[in-house]
């Protein structure tokens, strides 16, 4: 048994902050929290005793949207360019690579929303085996998209309900976790078009049927009001960047759609604060573009919406050891409290993903991924980022600042 004293402890609901526990480790899970007043401590040879009375203890962050093969490059071309060419070994160790970094910010699982080929599954069983560190990996496989649409260089491309059935079955077959579907075009594909819808309604719906099938959750990308209103209509699982654009590019909220999509109850939207919202952040005057750009999903959040926060990571400016700051980005661009910027990246991504039950929370029962971090982040958030200690299944697996100094 390894108990973990906290100063605090945010347990990733939206209960407040409980003040001095002991967490209770056996093995990889959570099997006591105790407030420190009546824990008794254990004599020194039966125990390992770890205080950190001196800071908050959250659980693993969950980064729903990421692409490890990508390299966060500042220039998307460069980006795509080695995605598409690179061998294969190369980008397998850049996946890796880029997966140890997410732990060093507290994120102890991601979503990895399209990549090349299998890479990334072989990734996540490299992790999953202990080779390499890394967060636990739900792995799309490559993104499937119309001909010359969004990511098809990367993807796999289906044109109709049939070859969209047999596309997913396929990588259903190959071991996928999950099924990321392009509704739109998007800004890192020339020739795609961000504010056209692509798949139909009927399309989208023929995808759905067969990921279910296979129980699989369909992920779907949509920068514009139609593909939503169709992805909604279709019950995907989740629906990412969920930009309500006009197909002029204005911006075109639809709360009839929005709160059909509530009703449903299903259907998580994936707000991704990427590398061109956390440069919005640092001065006074462009918080005001982030605010905007930000519009439909706080109209979503009042009516109720299941938003959670990811980054996008990978893309242009978007490292993965800075997820905090994409939930920086949550609290300036969405109006929401520290605490629940927390929860939307820790519970709602567990119940979107389907990991509710192991993930997500500190509580008895759940695997013991927790984030040690300085400071009080469900008063300031940017304090998220003061990363201490990471644990991953009761396994301390990053101390981002004793590794920097
Ligand atoms: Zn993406």
């Amino acid at each position: 048994m390894q108990w973990l004293l906290a100063g605090r402890l945010v347990d990733g609901t939206l209960n407040p902050p409980r003040q001095r526990v002991a967490i209770g480790l056996d093995g990889e899970r959570i099997r006591a929290i105790t407030p420190l007043a009546e824990w008794q401590p254990p004599p020194r040879e039966a125990a390992t005793i770890i205080d950190h009375l001196d800071a908050s203890v959250v659980p693993g962050l969950i980064d729903s949207h990421v692409h490890l093969v990508f390299d966060h490059a500042p220039d998307s071309a460069a980006i795509r360019h080695r995605v598409q060419f690179a061998d294969s070994v190369e980008l397998g160790l850049l996946a890796a690579s880029n997966a140890a970094r997410c732990l060093s910010a507290g994120v102890t699982t991601v979503r990895d929303c399209g990549g090349r080929d299998l890479i990334t599954l072989h990734v996540r069983d490299a992790i999953q085996q202990g080779l390499v560190a890394g967060p636990r990996i739900l792995a799309a496989g490559p993104p499937i998209m119309q001909r010359g649409g969004h990511l098809s260089w990367c993807g796999v491309e289906a044109n109709t309900a049939d070859e969209l059935r047999r596309r997913i079955q396929d990588l259903c077959d190959s071991g996928v976790d999950v099924i990321k579907l392009v509704a739109s075009g998007g800004n890192m594909t020339p020739g795609s078009e961000p504010f056209t819808a692509t798949y139909s309604e009927a399309e989208l719906r023929a995808a759905v049927d067969q990921a279910h099938l296979s129980e699989r959750r369909v992920a779907v990308h949509a920068l514009n009001a139609e593909s939503i209103r169709r992805a909604i209509a279709a019950d995907v699982d989740s629906i990412e960047h969920c930009l309500w654009n006009g197909p002029d590019g204005q911006y075109a909220f639809d709360a009839t759609a929005a709160r059909e999509m509530v009703r449903r109850g299903s259907i998580f939207v994936g707000a991704n604060m990427a590398g061109i919202d956390r440069i919005l952040l640092p001065a006074d005057a462009p918080r005001k573009q982030l605010r905007e750009r930000w519009a439909g999903t706080r109209e979503m959040l009042a009516l109720g919406a299941r938003v959670m926060l990811s980054s996008d990571a990978g893309t242009r400016g978007t490292r993965f050891d800075e997820f905090g700051l994409s939930l920086v980005c949550g609290v300036e661009a969405l109006d929401v409290s520290p605490l629940e910027a927390i929860h939307r990246a820790t519970l709602v991504p567990a119940e979107a993903l389907g990991v509710d039950t192991d993930l997500g929370t500190i509580e008895i029962g759940k695997r013991a991924d927790l984030v040690v971090v300085d400071g009080d982040p469900a008063r300031t958030i940017s304090d998220i980022r003061r990363v201490r200690e990471v644990w991953q299944d009761g396994h301390i697996v990053a101390r981002p600042d004793s590794s920097n100094g």
